[in-house]
């Protein structure tokens, strides 16, 4: 079964985020199971590095941004048969993935190019994922079948949206554009059209999927996603369990596993001398996270005087919103024995907090999979979470972790005292680590899944 995958990103050769290590990770696993599977992807100026080869095929497209055809270069994904095609055109060719005014033209020119690709070279089926790619299943008009992945319905303000002039300037059927109430009658969303018109459509966690027909999650998109629901589903992310394995991992200074988790207080001490505090036994609840109002490190924040009095002390490694910076070093001066608070983004740290705190703090508003949660686990650090989307199908309550199911600094409260009792009676802590660090969150079993939708797509 040869399958294109197209994507805006893919890990480790350019990545920005979770749709980069989904579009890394999946396609190793489908080829154990027997999937062919080629990524395609626009030529960003950072493969430069890697030195595509140029292949034997142009694409004579429309023309826009200043040429009409499109050359294709090949690379593998590292230590991989896995063949990844680029799409080199004067509006793709930049610096960075994203972050361009124009970033929803030249993505929907990309999905231009690759229609006339599917003309030009065989495949079974064609994923798609996320907006940048929600024309293709439009202008595929059903001559492949065609899977539509949602990582995110609420891309980064003002992208995922285009003007309807320049949808038929790059020869696209404007008159079969569908049409969602977040934007006026001269524009469309590129999400709805994947939405719209893919074969199937799925998102990244089985609740995030019943959650976004519903307008609290789905926003304008809810009644699209509601009218699909019988051709909608949700696949669970799995994390990389070679490079989240604290048995192997290098960036801690106590290796350990799921047998051996009395050594992880040796990367608790570890963790205390980075943030400065002096050695105890008080619980450290560790957070890791983009610093978006989505996130919720607000409820956090509004606790943190009651967490102080219960002796918790905190951690957080982030960056994003400057206002939700400038709030963390607020507190962090009321409390400095108590919160420390890292503005960055530094991998290595985020696996010290990972495998050095007690428990892991997600309060997230929505999360459409989520992975820390499951990084945590694997690092037996218990996660307290919001259950919402990935959050709810990762964690069990009670057993690999504790929810706070009304999204409130009291809930929150009683959600951690209830940790913190625990963690005092060392037992059923340790039992609650272990179960944790026991959960298979590889990405086999959700490539079964995405084989089981591909099957499906095929029979019909
Ligand atoms: P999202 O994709 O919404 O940002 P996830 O929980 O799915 O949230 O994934 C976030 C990933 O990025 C995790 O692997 C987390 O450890 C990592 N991460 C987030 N912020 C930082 C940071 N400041 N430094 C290092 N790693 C970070």
């Amino acid at each position: 079964m040869k399958v294109l995958f197209v994507s805006a990103e893919v890990t480790p050769l350019a990545k920005v985020g979770g749709l980069g290590d989904v579009i890394g990770a999946l396609p190793k696993e489908l080829i154990k199971l027997g999937v062919e599977p080629t990524i395609l992807l626009p030529y960003y100026k950072l493969f430069d590095k890697v030195k595509p080869k140029k292949i034997n095929l142009t694409l004579e497209t429309v023309n826009f941004g200043g040429s009409d055809s499109v050359e294709l270069f090949e690379t593998y994904l590292p230590d991989t048969k896995i063949r990844v095609l680029l799409a080199k055109h004067p509006i793709l060719y930049r610096e960075e993935v994203y972050g361009y005014p124009d970033d929803s033209d030249r993505f929907a020119y990309f999905s231009v190019a690759v229609l006339k690709l599917l003309k030009t070279i065989k495949f079974d089926l064609v994923h798609c994922h996320d907006w940048h790619t929600g024309l293709i299943p439009l202008g595929l008009a059903g001559t492949i079948p065609s899977l539509f992945t949602i990582h995110n319905v609420h891309p980064d303000e003002g992208v995922g949206f285009l003007r309807r002039d320049v949808i038929k300037r790059l020869g696209l059927p404007v008159d079969k554009l569908a049409t969602t109430k977040d934007v006026d009658s001269d524009s469309v969303n590129l999400l709805a059209q994947g939405i719209v018109y893919a074969d199937r459509v799925n998102t990244v966690s089985p609740t995030h999927a019943k959650e976004i027909q519903t307008t609290k999650f789905g926003g304008a998109l809810a009644p699209l996603l509601k009218s699909r629901s019988q051709n909608l589903t949700g696949i669970l992310n799995g994390i990389d369990t070679e490079i989240f394995n604290p048995a192997t991992d290098r960036s801690i200074v106590q290796q350990y596993d799921v047998k051996t988790l009395d050594k992880k207080i040796i990367n608790k001490r570890d963790l205390e001398k980075v943030c400065d505090w002096s050695e105890s036994d008080h619980p450290i609840l560790g957070m890791v996270t983009r610093l978006t109002e989505q996130k919720g490190v607000d409820i956090v924040v509004a606790a943190a005087p009651e967490l102080v009095k219960r002796h918790a002390r905190i951690v957080i490694l982030g960056t994003g919103d400057p206002n939700i910076e400038n709030m963390l070093r607020q507190v962090e001066k009321r409390y400095p024995d108590n919160l420390k608070v890292f503005i960055k983004f530094d991998a290595i740290l985020a696996q010290k907090i990972y495998a050095g705190s007690d428990f892991f703090l997600m309060p997230s508003r929505f999360e459409p999979c989520g992975l820390g949660q499951m990084i945590a686990m694997r690092y037996g650090t218990v996660p307290i979470v919001h259950p919402v989307g990935g959050l709810k199908d990762s964690v069990i309550d009670n057993k690999t972790g504790f929810w706070f199911t009304s999204f409130s600094r009291n809930k929150f409260l009683v959600s951690v005292s209830s940790a913190i009792n625990l963690y005092h009676h060392s037992h059923r802590y340790n039992l609650m680590q272990q179960q944790c660090a026991s959960q298979d969150f590889s990405w086999g079993s959700s490539a079964n899944k995405y084989l089981d939708l591909y099957k499906l797509l095929l029979s019909k």
